[in-house]
């Protein structure tokens, strides 16, 4: 039978409860829902008492915070654990991490960390079995008595679990103020409609864990709905009746023997040499540099195949163009102005990121739609670095250039050369490239076929004058005027020069490419037979 006990019989049986063993603690085990292995589990106290029957925690302890007590039966819950610890060290039985409760009340006693790490030693426990749980609304006492205990709890080396994440009015705040290893976020605070708000707070917070590096474990899970809903928005750690209720120490024991372990890895292992947190801040040096020093930039979450782009620079607004707003580019999704053809080629690159660890690259043509600008298509050079990732889901960091004017050059310039060099196998013309700066020379094939140039020619047109092609008189006028295409003092040529030894009239054109400073890159040339139109050999005027 089950009575709620008064305040005073709760006071006055205090002492023989915790020495007969009538405050006991139950296990919950907390779980990777992806894995079903078990992380850890959490230590609750019970008081059951001989005639009034189980009491719970929400009656008896405000009733030994607000009488002086807890602390003794919070030191009292530690060496429990420490005890049922050390039976499964000498048993061997494999265990997980046990966090335990620490009350506000306990900050205040400036020894309490002192006391759990004596009996931590007198058991002799490895510190990594050991997790503390704090509760955000401890930051009420002050924020420097907490910090001072989180840091002592952190010199031992214990895990620091931050409690009832969600419960205060200052959370975001809190978490970024205290180093805590592990964030509890419980579902009561926020739960109803898991699509609305309460969804959208929980996300962000999760989100923001995982820039902070630190793995957020949900609790009083009680659906299999919500615990998808967690898993889908990145926190795959559960807690609640849907795994367990809490469980006496045999029943857990044999749970232990049951599920298989796993540890706790963070959310999002960043790489050193950012800092997540600063990166948020809009003040911060980092937000700085992303926004002022780097070129375009972006930063985007890739997992099982889809993309989301969680950040952008101010330059990687203009490199795009179309007057796309900061966030049309945010709320729109990567692949989907991608062709598969194109988004493979970008897969590939993010791919190879992963592996070499190194920044790689790749260019991909994208449609964009702006609500100013209408639908275009654009090409991107994009320089891709991983900068974190967890099992399935990858972190990158991307700067990026807008090179579709660039490519739609050369393509005109592909596409003309080469409809150019269709037409010239049909109608007599024969055509080369040099280029001014190697001073190499590519013939097309007829030039092989019939003039006996090879498919490369250095030093042009050197070698072609000592073979006889360019006629000895013809030399210096024709070096001449290869000079003036290199210094780009001309954009064309049109001559009529005998060529070979058979002093064949042909009409020679050249037409000069120049790179994006105006300095002559390339000069295409051609040469057609002059045809005596009237028939009685009168020749072409030499321009
Ligand atoms: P808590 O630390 O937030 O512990 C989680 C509470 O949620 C536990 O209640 C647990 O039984 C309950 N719970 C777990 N899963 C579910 C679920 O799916 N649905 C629902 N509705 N509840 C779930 P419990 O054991 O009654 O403890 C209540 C509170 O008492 C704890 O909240 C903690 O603040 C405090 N407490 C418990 N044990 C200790 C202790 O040893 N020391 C101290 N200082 N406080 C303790
Ligand atoms: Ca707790
Ligand atoms: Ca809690």
């Amino acid at each position: 039978m089950t009575k709620r006990m008064t305040e005073q019989e709760l006071v006055d049986s205090f002492d023989e409860a915790l020495e007969l063993g009538h405050i006991f603690i139950t296990y919950q085990p907390k779980i990777n829902h992806s894995t079903g292995r078990m992380i850890g589990a959490e230590a609750l106290m019970r008081w059951e008492h001989p005639e009034y029957g189980m009491q719970y925690p929400s009656d008896f302890i405000p009733v030994l915070e607000k009488n002086d007590l807890i602390y003794r039966a919070d030191l009292g819950v530690f060496e429990s654990v420490c005890r049922f610890l050390r039976k499964c060290l000498d048993s061997g039985t494999d265990t997980v991490p046990i966090s335990v409760n620490m009350s506000r009340y306990d900050i205040y006693r400036k020894d309490y960390v002192n006391a759990i790490e004596a009996l931590r030693k007198k058991y002799d426990i490895p510190v990594k079995y050991l997790h503390v749980e704090v509760t955000e609304t401890s930051a009420i006492g002050g924020m420097e008595l907490v910090s001072g205990v989180l840091k002592q709890l952190h010199d031992y080396g214990y895990i620091v679990e931050m409690d009832d994440f969600g419960s205060g009015y200052s959370s975001l705040n809190v978490l970024k103020d205290l180093a805590v290893d592990i964030i509890k976020l419980d579902m009561r605070f926020l739960s109803g409609d898991i699509g609305g708000r309460g969804g959208t707070i929980i996300s962000a917070i999760v989100q923001m864990a995982k820039w902070l590096g630190t793995p957020v474990i949900a609790e009083g899970v009680e659906t299999m709905e919500q615990a998808d809903y967690m898993k889908s928005i990145g926190c795959k750690y559960i807690q609640g009746y849907l795994y367990s209720q809490p469980v006496r120490e045999s029943e857990f024991t044999e749970k232990l023997g049951q599920l298989e372990h796993e540890p706790v890895t963070p959310a999002m292992d960043l790489i050193r040499t950012m800092d997540a947190e600063k990166f948020w801040d809009p003040s911060s040096l980092e937000t700085l540099i992303f926004n002022n020093f780097v070129g375009g930039a972006v930063i985007f979450n890739y997992q099982n195949g889809k993309t989301e782009i969680l950040r952008v620079n101010k330059k990687y607004v203009r490199e795009i163009g179309m007057n796309m707003l900061e966030q049309e580019i945010l709320d729109s999704d990567p692949w989907a102005g991608m062709d598969s053809e194109n988004r493979e080629i970008y897969e590939k690159t993010l791919w190879k990121a992963i592996e070499s660890k190194d920044e790689e690259s790749c260019e991909t043509w994208r449609n964009v739609c702006s609500k100013i600008c209408g639908e275009d298509r654009i090409c991107i050079r994009s320089f891709i670095r991983m900068i974190g990732r967890t099992e399935e889901q990858y972190l990158f960091y991307a700067m990026v250039q807008n090179v579709t004017v660039e490519k739609k050059c050369f393509n005109d310039l592909y596409n003309s050369e080469r409809r150019f060099r269709f037409s010239s196998e049909q109608a007599n013309v024969y055509a080369w490239e040099v280029d001014l700066t190697t001073k190499q020379m590519r013939p097309c094939f007829r030039c092989m076929r019939d003039l006996n140039v090879p498919p490369l020619v250095h030093n042009y047109p050197e070698p072609l004058i000592e073979t006889g092609l360019f006629p000895p008189d013809y030399a210096d006028m024709y070096r001449q005027r290869m000079k003036e295409l290199e210094e780009g003092t001309i954009d064309s040529l049109d001559v009529v020069i005998p060529l070979t030894v058979g002093r064949i009239p042909f009409h020679v054109r050249y037409t000069l490419e120049r790179d994006e400073n105006g300095k002559p890159l390339k000069a295409y040339g051609s040469a057609t037979l002059v045809v005596d139109s009237d028939q009685n050999g009168s020749k072409e005027e030499n321009t």
